[in-house]
Parts: structure tokens; sequence; C-alpha cells
């Protein structure tokens, strides 16, 4: 049985105070038990809300990072910085970066294996455009995205990897996948990952969903077979995000 792995991606939003009052709301009302819970700030707001997070089950993930751990690239994280305060998880390839910052394949493989060897976990985002499921070819697009987003990470570490299915035309914009597309597209990944490393690999893979979820839409969502949790944007700036944990 895997657990679910529910992320709140807050975008660039919210001051330090803002993130620390919000965070000091929502604690309380996060159950943990059934739900693997991880909040994603932006990078100033890391440490103050890591510090915020000790002793509890709620972990904390970044938005992004660079794939080499020190020197002169200015502007940039490095997976060791992050890891040295508490970040477990860091999205990769989410398709802003993807589509605003020109972010390619090549470079979530490297930031994914960069974030691996120090022992942060990867969330790796794929998803196809809108243009690209009205063609049919989402399924090719998604294919090619998870191959080279995983070249040449070893088995060992595919169990620390977290893949989200995040299709394009359904991030911010209200429109979400029906459950049964998601559940398509999630399971068409998990035969992919079975298809370069293993069934068991496969079968323990974490398989996320985003794009719209919401309150309502949570429950139909995350009880689909192969979708295990959710990447959520926009419904995790607010109390909302709590009911989506608690589904
Ligand atoms: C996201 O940013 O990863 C996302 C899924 O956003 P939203 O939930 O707002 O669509």
């Amino acid at each position: 049985m895997r657990k679910k792995i529910i992320a709140g991606n807050w975008k660039m939003n919210f001051s330090v105070n803002e993130a620390e009052n919000f965070v000091t709301e929502i604690l309380g009302s996060i159950n943990t038990n059934e739900v693997d819970v991880v909040i994603c700030p932006n990078f100033t707001a890391l440490d103050r809300i890591s510090n915020l997070l000790e002793g509890t089950n709620i972990k904390l993930g970044s938005q992004n990072v660079y794939y080499e751990n020190k020197g002169a690239f200015t502007g940039e994280i490095s997976p060791s910085m992050l890891y040295s305060i508490g970040v477990e998880y860091c999205i990769v390839g989410h398709s802003e970066r993807r589509q605003i910052f020109n972010e390619t394949d090549e470079m979530v493989n490297l930031k994914a294996k960069k974030l691996l060897e120090i022992g942060i976990k990867p969330i790796i985002c794929v998803g196809e455009t809108l243009e690209q499921r009205n063609e049919k070819r989402m399924f090719d697009v998604v294919e090619d995205q998870v191959k080279n987003s995983l070249k040449d990470i070893s088995k060992e570490d595919m169990k620390n990897v977290v893949i989200a299915y995040e299709p394009i035309w359904a991030i911010g914009t209200g429109v979400t996948a029906t459950s049964e597309e998601a559940e398509d597209m999630c399971k068409f990944i998990r035969n992919v990952v079975k298809g370069i490393y293993s069934e068991d690999i496969s079968n323990n893979l974490k398989v996320q969903y985003g794009g719209s979820v919401n309150a309502k839409n949570a429950n139909e969502i995350l009880n689909m077979p192969n979708i295990d949790g959710a990447l959520v944007g926009g419904a995790s700036l607010k109390n909302e995000f709590t009911a989506i944990v608690n589904y």
C-alpha cells in the first residue's frame, strides 16, 4: 500500500511573516497519519518554516534547486544548502520553470540526480500542453519527459523519487483533468517506469496528480488506484489545503 503524499506548492507567494502566520494557522488541523504532507515555500521562507515544522510530521520542500553544490552560479541555490536547513523534498521541472525559464528534461535530470546524491527526494513534474493533448500526443510527450528525467537514476535511488503528472492546461486554470484522465496518465507513467526498471520499483513509485486540485475534487482524484497524492498550487495558500489533506 503506497502512502499518499500531498504537497503544497506556494509558488512566488507569501512574505516570510505571512508564511509563518499561515503555517501556524493550519498546523493543528493537518493530520499526517494517513498522508505525507509537504509544504514548499519560496526560498526566503524556507529556513523559518523549517524551524516551525520541527517536531511535526510535516515535511519541508523546495520549489527549485540548481544542479551543482557550490561555485560561481550567481543567484542559484544548491542541494547541499537546502539539505542543511532541513529540506526533504524538492520540486523539479515544474511547467512554470520549463515554460518561463526554459528548463529542459536534461536540466531536470541533473537536478534530480544531484538532489538524490545529497539525500533530498525530487518531485519530478511532467505533463503535456493543451495542444499536445488535442493532437493526442500526450502519452508520447510524457513518456519522453519521464525517460529523459530519469536517465541514469539508479534502482536504489528510485525509492526516493516522486513523479507528479501535471497537465499544463490544468495548472492554475480551474480546469481539472477528469479523474479518469488523471488516472490513465498516472497508470501510464507507472508502466513507463516498469519498462525502465522493474515491476517492483513501479509498484512502489509514488505518482501524484497536480492541476487545479481543490477541496471539492480531491476525494475523487485521490481515490484513483494509480494516483498516490496531489501537488497543489493555488489551494495550498488557503485553509482549503487542510481539507485537501484530510480528504
Ligand atoms: C502547481 O502549481 O503545481 C499546480 C498544480 O497549481 P494549481 O493547483 O493552482 O493548478
